[in-house]
């Protein structure tokens, strides 16, 4: 047990949601780091006073046990999910489609109904989800994750409306560019084609995005901050970026 307030953060094995466990510990809060990989979450929680506990958001039992390991909670970030493919509608790979559906959108449905009762109980929750550009952009060849994050988003605000008059705050952090495992996870393993997302411009970091999502979390109470979008200085939009090649 911890005096400090608890963070939840999904998918705090690399990436984004690494650099988010990090800088809510720095923040002040008890983190709990969940994602499949659990070695590389303790490893952290270790260097953070966090605790590492399993966790895959495409299953029901594991987010079951998951949530009763964690019995007060004031902050979640649902940060678990990514991408997987990038082929046209035609020839869309259903299985691709599924695990992105399953990973952004019912894991976040899943995590943020187990845990809405302690974070309503807390007396002053938050909701963090990072969706992405994706959620309101579409572009050639993304439909499954673009159609993912739009879901994403959409059961995120609708959140937003239902829980007026509730005690937790809901806020969306929509990244674009960021240089973490994502692309690696996207194209399996590709290093090559991974490394070509971010070729000739500089990409957000996962400390970028972190630091963004700790600013929000820690506005006093009375301050929503509803949608944050942030991108690369050289990234325009989802298929419009200047690169120097
Ligand atoms: P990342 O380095 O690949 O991290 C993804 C994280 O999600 C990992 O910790 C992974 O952990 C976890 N995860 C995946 N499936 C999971 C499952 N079934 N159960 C539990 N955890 C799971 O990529 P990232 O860029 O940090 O991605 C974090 C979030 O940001 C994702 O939702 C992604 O869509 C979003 N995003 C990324 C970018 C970008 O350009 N990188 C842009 C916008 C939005 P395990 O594999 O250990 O389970």
């Amino acid at each position: 047990m911890s005096d400090r307030p608890t963070a939840v953060v999904t998918g705090a094995s690399s990436g984004i949601g690494a650099a988010t466990a990090r800088a809510l510990a720095k923040a002040g809060f008890h983190v709990v780091l969940g994602a499949r990989r659990v070695d590389r979450c303790a490893e952290i929680a270790a260097e953070i006073d966090g605790t590492a506990v399993r966790l895959d958001v495409t299953d029901r039992e594991s987010v079951a046990a998951f949530a009763a390991a964690v019995p007060d909670c004031r902050l979640l970030v649902n940060n678990a999910g990514g991408a997987k493919g990038l082929e046209p509608v035609a020839e869309a790979d259903e299985d691709a489609w599924r695990w992105m559906f399953e990973a952004n959108v019912m894991g976040t449905l899943r995590v943020t109904k187990a845990l809405l009762p302690a974070l309503l109980a807390s007396g002053d929750g938050h909701i963090i989800t990072v969706t992405s550009i994706a959620a309101v952009e579409v572009y050639d060849n993304g439909a499954g994750y673009t159609g993912a994050k739009h879901a994403q988003s959409v059961l995120h605000r609708t959140l937003r409306g239902e829980l007026l008059g509730h005690p937790v705050r809901l806020t969306e952090v929509l990244p674009g560019m960021v240089e973490t495992e994502f692309s690696l996870v996207r194209f399996e393993g590709d290093e090559e084609r991974a490394a070509g997302v971010y070729q000739g411009l500089t990409p957000l970091t996962a400390d970028d995005v972190a630091d963004v999502i700790a600013f929000a979390a820690t506005r006093p109470s009375n301050v929503n901050l509803d949608q944050i979008v942030l991108k690369p200085r050289a990234q325009a939009s989802a298929t419009r970026a200047h690169r120097n090649i």
